[in-house]
C-alpha cells in the first residue's frame, strides 16, 4: 500500500511527514499511518489536473478514446475484486459480501460510464431551431474543466467511482480527497489508475484531513467543479465555498428516509425490505430506511416480526461467515449512535429491540440492531439521521396521514411505498417529495438510475446520464450566414 499521494500520474512525497491512522473498527487496532495531506499538496494536485485539462490529451480525446481507459480501470478492479474487498472490510467494518457487492458495482460504474463516454461522441453536439432564417445554431457538451471529488467513509470505493468515472468519461480532469475515515481503497484506486495506463494529471489523489486538505481543495480558483458526498453540515461550507467563486457544486447530503407499508402489504417482506433498508452497512446510508410508517391494522403485528428477526442478525468481523452485521466505522460515530439512541429513549421513545453494545465483544463499535418505537412526530430522535442500525417505527391513520408524515422532513433524499394496490403506490410514490422512491422494496440501486435529493438532501444528481451532465457544460455556436448585412448601425 502507497504511503504517498497520486499526483500527475506518480506517487509523490507529502509536503510534510503528518499523518493520521486509520483504524479497523472491529479490532481497533491501527492498519496503518496515512499522509496528512495540506494546502501544499492540493495545490500540487490542482496544478497538475489544471495541467492535464489545459494542455494535456485527455478533454480532446474522442469518448471512444477515454472509454478504452475506463475499461481498463473496470477490468482491474474486477480483477482485484476479492482484494479490494477485503480491504475495504478492515476499513469501514462492513460484512465481506457487502464489500464484494460494492467492489463489483465500482466497476461496473466505470465500465458503464465507459459506454456512455463512448456515446458521448454522438450524442455530445445537438441542433438548434431558430425562428431566425440568417441564423444557425447548435449545442455542444464540453467538460466542465478540472472537478474536486470529496468522498465520506460508508461506501469508500463506490463513492469515489460515483464521481471519478463520470467526471473522466466527460473529459474532465480531477483531484479526489476521500475520507480520512477510510482511506484504503481510494488510495488503491490511485494503483488502479496508474495500471491503466492513464495519463498524468487526468486523476489526482490526495489524502487528508477536512479541514486541511478538503478545504483547500473546495477553495481552489483552479478548480471547476466540486462534487461533495457527505454530511449537511460540510456540505453547507462546500457551498458557501463555492458561492465566493460562483463555482459549479452538486451536494449528496444526508436522509431521513421513510418507508411507508400499506395494510396490504406482505409482513414478511415489509419486514426483509426494511431490515435491507436499515441494518445493511450497519444502518451508514444516506438513503437507510430510518422511518417505517405503518398502517394502524398491521402495526403489531409488523413490529413483533420486526423485533423477533432484529433479534436473530449475526453481529460480527465483517470476513467471518454469515456476518450480517458488522461494527460502526469508527469510536466517534459509535459513540455518537449511542447518544442519538439515549436521546431518543429521553425524549420519550421505547426501545424494543437493541439500543446498546452488542455485549458478546470485547473491542471493535459493535451496536445491537435497535428498533425504536412510541417517538413523537416533532422529536429529536425522528426528525434527525442516525447514521446507524436504528430504526423508528409509527403507526399511521389513512393515506394522507402517511403522505404528510413521510415529508414532514427537512431532507427528501429517499422515500419507499409497499402496498399491493398498484394505483395506490403510483399515487403515494408521486406525492413523496424525495429524489428516489422505492415501490415495494427499499435500496437496491442501479447506476443507469438518477440518484439525489430534494431539499437539504442535496442538489444535482448523481449516476446515469445525470452524473455525465454533472461533469458537462453546454455551449451554444451561432452563425450568421446572410447575402445581406446585418445593418443595425451600418446601413
Ligand atoms: P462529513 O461531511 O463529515 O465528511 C465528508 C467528507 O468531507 C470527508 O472526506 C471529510 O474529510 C470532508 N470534510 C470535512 N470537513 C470539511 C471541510 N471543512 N471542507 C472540505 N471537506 C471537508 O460526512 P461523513 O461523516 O464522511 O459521511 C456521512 C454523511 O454523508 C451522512 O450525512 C450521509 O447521509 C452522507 N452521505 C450521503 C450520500 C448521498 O448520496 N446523498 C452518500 C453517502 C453519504
Amino acid at each position: 500500500m502507497q504511503s504517498k499521494h497520486f499526483i500527475n500520474g506518480q506517487w509523490t512525497t507529502p509536503a510534510t511527514t503528518n499523518t493520521f491512522a486509520t483504524i479497523n473498527p472491529a479490532t481497533e487496532e491501527v492498519i496503518a499511518q496515512i499522509p496528512a495531506g495540506n494546502s501544499d499538496d492540493i495545490n500540487l494536485a490542482v496544478e497538475a489536473a489544471r495541467d492535464a485539462f489545459d494542455n494535456g490529451p485527455w478533454p480532446k480525446l474522442s469518448g471512444a478514446e477515454r472509454a478504452v481507459y475506463l475499461q481498463k480501470m473496470a477490468d482491474i478492479i474486477n480483477r482485484r475484486l476479492t482484494e479490494l474487498s477485503k480491504l475495504e472490510v478492515l476499513d469501514n467494518g462492513k460484512p465481506y459480501p457487502e464489500a464484494e457487492w460494492d467492489i463489483e458495482d465500482t466497476a461496473g460504474c466505470f465500465e458503464y460510464y465507459a459506454n456512455l463516454a463512448k456515446e458521448l461522441d454522438n450524442s455530445s453536439e445537438s441542433s438548434v431551431e431558430l425562428p431566425e432564417p440568417r441564423f444557425t445554431s447548435k449545442a455542444i457538451k464540453e467538460p466542465v474543466g478540472v472537478a474536486g471529488a470529496i468522498i465520506p467513509w460508508n461506501f469508500p470505493m463506490l463513492m469515489a467511482a460515483w464521481k471519478v468515472a463520470p467526471a473522466l468519461a466527460a473529459g474532465c480532469t480531477m483531484v479526489l480527497k476521500p475520507s480520512e475515515i477510510t482511506p484504503l481503497t481510494a488510495i488503491a484506486l490511485g494503483e488502479v489508475a496508474e495500471e491503466a495506463g492513464l495519463p498524468a494529471g487526468v486523476l489526482n489523489i490526495v489524502t487528508g484531513l477536512g479541514q486541511d486538505a478538503g478545504q483547500p481543495l473546495a477553495q481552489h480558483p483552479d478548480v471547476d467543479k466540486m462534487a461533495f458526498t457527505g454530511s449537511v453540515p460540510t456540505g453547507g461550507k462546500i457551498m458557501e465555498m463555492a458561492a465566493k467563486q460562483i463555482k459549479n457544486i452538486s451536494l449528496e447530503l444526508g436522509g431521513k428516509s421513510p418507508l411507508v407499508i400499506f395494510e396490504d402489504a406482505d409482513i414478511e417482506e415489509a419486514v426483509e425490505w426494511i431490515m435491507f433498508g436499515i441494518f445493511w452497512n450497519q444502518g451508514q446510508v444516506c438513503s437507510a430506511t430510518s422511518r417505517v410508517l405503518v398502517a394502524e391494522s398491521l402495526y403489531p403485528k409488523l413490529l413483533e416480526c420486526l423485533i423477533s428477526e432484529a433479534k436473530k442478525i449475526t453481529i460480527g468481523e465483517g470476513n467471518s461467515d454469515g456476518v450480517l452485521l458488522g461494527p460502526l466505522v469508527n469510536k466517534t460515530q459509535y459513540e455518537k449512535v449511542l447518544a442519538a439512541i439515549a436521546k431518543g429513549a429521553a425524549e420519550g421513545a421505547k426501545i424494543a429491540t437493541g439500543g446498546k453494545r452488542a455485549a458478546s465483544f470485547g473491542k471493535g463499535y459493535y451496536i445491537e440492531p435497535t428498533v425504536l418505537t412510541d417517538m413523537s412526530e416533532d422529536s429529536w430522535i425522528w426528525q434527525e439521521e442516525i447514521f446507524g442500525p436504528v430504526v423508528c417505527v409509527k403507526p399511521f391513520k389513512d393515506e394522507a396521514d402517511a403522505v404528510r408524515m413521510a415529508n414532514d422532513s427537512r431532507f427528501g433524499l429517499a422515500a419507499a411505498v409497499m402496498s399491493k394496490d398498484e394505483q395506490r403506490c403510483e399515487r403515494v410514490a408521486r406525492a413523496f417529495r424525495a429524489g428516489i422512491v422505492w415501490v415495494n422494496c427499499s435500496q437496491p440501486t442501479f447506476v443507469e438510475a438518477p440518484w439525489g435529493g430534494y431539499k437539504q438532501s442535496g442538489i444535482g444528481r448523481e449516476l446515469g446520464q445525470w452524473g455525465l451532465n454533472n461533469y458537462l457544460e453546454t455551449k451554444q455556436i451561432t452563425t450568421f450566414k446572410s447575402d445581406e448585412p446585418w445593418g443595425w448601425y451600418i446601413k
